[in-house]
């Protein structure tokens, strides 16, 4: 291989080995640097193609390429995925048992492999450290490298041990790969990484195919099932609770109405756990439920949605937890619906934690950014860019303020009522009873209270219930209101509340959008609109990947992703030739699955023919 390397050499082995025409973003140049030894830090979309990066290189270089990677449930897949290219891959992990690593050990002591991907833990190991010092090591590839960062929330201790690769191994080529970093923790991974040398690749986070929603409904539920069943009524996704209770009671709902839903948090049994992951990851339109310890780097590349019933608790954990939707680059939903309770529970949890004020202010500014992004009445995707620090660029037309643009209103008298009616009440009362008395309605306690006799009692009639406590979530979003948590959560008012008291400063609030509703009788909806008859070609093509799939116990899209079956649709290929040419077919896979699916095609199209 080494006698071979010509300038062309990785290009020829994108086309061959993995069959795709061209390098992407900037894959080449760093490519390039792993090859004549220099390090390099890759920040680039989830889906942007970071693995090509140091896969390439590696199957060049001498020796084999250790890939550090924190997702021990990943690797099989990843190390499959490559084996179906034909390159040579293997992992090490503490899923192995003890032959199963001697004979990893043999291949890479024999030169026979390309890849090995290692936990963090294993490699640091000394048992490890020492056995690499005997190999030839092509370069370290160090995944998900933001988990180096004590601020970020994929903290992993172990990972700051990593500069020891550059202690131990100075001329062994390094890259660090990431989805999710602002300015701080790039800083914080290129110094504990040793990476000052690197040559630094940025590229834009932005994930145009992901349409953004967030919503604010008092009934976030019926809201995400009206939206699974118009716009992703069969497709595969992941819907995020804030705790396990949740999860379950939300997946069991789901089953309920006849969705193919299973949970999934820390409290179920490995086994449970394992069998629920597999089963979305091999089958079709499977929903996920789950706290956020699902997830991390699922590889799937046809999730296509993510939906949210609860605040993230930052822009980082929103983008990164979204961006599991739609790696394969076609259309994707990242939907939210959030409500007052999980700001409070935040903020609160945030004003109890033991964690010194630096770090406590930190997460504070995180969680308002979030709740920020969340009360935005502009573009969602400019924010976000504009938050991890880029252009942000035209208004993108593909979230929700952009589609569907929120009606805006002058709040301020509202604001003032609202506010009139928590000092009225001596600042004890919560949301519910505060939004009672305004619209003046007749209930025991009021009156118990006497506060029927108030001049508030009555004075909000113009709003409806739904509204008022609409009002009220802005309120105190936007800081002019404030959640006493050890009061039984009411509500006091705050020195932003005095201005628009005063009428000095007054106020802009959305107004509730409908949810969008169900039609009868809607078909699927696709993310390309297919004809009938492409799609019945779209469906046997997917009874073929699953086949082929099972035989090997692998999920489908290790056998082709959806973009390449969609090709296969769109070219129609008769001919190896032809199919040679489609996205993802590299030549082993040509060898081995061609056949299978040129078949397909061309019964499908000699059926047509005779049809017409
Ligand atoms: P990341 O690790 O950045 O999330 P991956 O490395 O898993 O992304 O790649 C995402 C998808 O993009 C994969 O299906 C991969 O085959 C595809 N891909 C990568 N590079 C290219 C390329 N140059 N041309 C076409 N597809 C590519
Ligand atoms: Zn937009």
């Amino acid at each position: 291989m080494e006698l071979l390397r010509s300038t062309d050499e990785p290009l020829r082995l994108l086309r061959t080995v993995f069959g795709h025409s061209s390098f992407r973003l900037r894959q080449e140049e760093v490519i390039e640097d792993l090859l004549a030894g220099r390090d390099a830090m890759v920040l680039m979309p989830t889906g942007g193609g970071k693995s090509l990066c140091y896969q390439i290189p590696a199957m060049m270089r001498d020796g084999v390429g250790v890939v550090v990677s924190p997702l021990i449930a990943l690797m099989k897949d990843q190390v499959d995925a490559l084996r179906q290219c034909g390159v040579r891959a293997a992992c090490l992990n503490s899923t192995l048992d003890f032959e199963e690593v001697r004979s990893v050990e043999a291949a890479v002591n024999g030169g026979k492999l390309d890849v090995l991907y290692v936990a963090p833990e294993r490699l640091l190991q000394e048992r490890t450290l020492e056995w690499l010092d005997r190999q030839t090591i092509a370069l370290f590839a160090i995944d998900e490298a933001h988990c180096v960062s004590r601020w970020g929330h994929d903290f992993r201790e172990e990972y700051l041990q990593l500069s020891v690769l550059h202690e131990r191994y100075p001329s062994v080529p390094r890259i660090a790969l990431t989805a999710t970093a602002d300015q701080a923790t790039r800083r914080e991974i290129i110094s504990q990484l040793q990476l000052e040398k690197a040559n630094v690749y940025l590229h834009s986070c932005d994930r145009p195919n992901i349409r953004y929603t967030i919503s604010d409904d008092d009934n976030g539920r019926e809201r995400m099932w009206r939206f699974l069943q118009s716009e992703h009524p069969n497709d595969a996704g992941i819907v995020y609770c804030l705790s396990r209770k949740k999860v379950e009671e939300t997946a069991e709902w789901l089953r309920a109405r006849g969705r193919d839903a299973l949970p999934y948090h820390a409290g179920l049994a490995d086994h449970t756990r394992r069998r629920h992951q597999e089963r979305f990851l091999r089958e079709d339109g499977v929903v996920i439920v789950a706290t956020i310890a699902f997830g991390m780097g699922i590889d799937k590349p046809d999730v296509r949605f993510v939906a949210h019933l609860s605040l993230p608790k930052s822009i980082e954990a929103y983008y990164q937890e979204t961006g599991r939707a739609g790696r394969d680059g076609l259309p994707a939903s990242a939907w939210m619906n959030y409500g007052l309770k999980e700001i409070i529970v935040f903020r609160q949890w945030l004003s109890e934690s033991e964690a010194d004020a630096a770090h406590k202010r930190v997460e504070h500014q995180k969680l308002e950014a979030m709740v920020g992004l969340c009360e935005l009445a502009t573009c969602r995707r400019r924010a976000i860019r504009a938050y991890f620090g880029e252009e942000p660029g035209e208004s993108c037309g593909n979230c929700d303020n952009c589609v569907d643009p929120p009606q805006t209103w002058d709040g301020t008298e509202a604001a003032q009522k609202a506010m009139t009616c928590v000092s009225r009440t001596g600042q004890r009362f919560g949301v519910n009873y505060l939004v009672d008395v305004l619209i003046g309605k007749d209930t025991a306690r009021i009156r118990e209270w006497r506060h029927d006799r108030l001049e508030v009692f009555g004075i909000g009639a113009e709003h409806s219930a739904t509204e008022w406590r609409s009002i009220f979530r802005q309120l105190i979003a936007q800081g002019c209101l404030r959640v006493d948590a050890e009061r039984f959560d009411a509500l006091r008012l705050t020195d932003q509340s005095f201005p628009v008291l005063r009428g000095e400063c007054g106020l802009t609030l959305r107004r509730l959008r409908r949810a969008a509703t169900v039609k009868k009788g809607k078909v699927a909806v696709s993310p390309v609109p297919m004809t009938p008859s492409d799609e019945i070609l779209w469906q046997a093509l997917r009874k073929a990947r699953t086949a082929l799939a099972k035989e090997q116990g692998v999920p489908p899209y290790v056998v082709f992703h959806d973009t390449t079956l969609r090709e296969l649709v769109r070219l129609k290929p008769l001919k190896r030739e032809a199919m040679e040419q489609i996205q993802g077919v590299g030549e082993h896979k040509l060898r081995k699955y061609g056949e299978a699916f040129l078949r397909v095609v061309r019964e499908h199209v000699f059926a047509e023919r005779d049809g017409a």
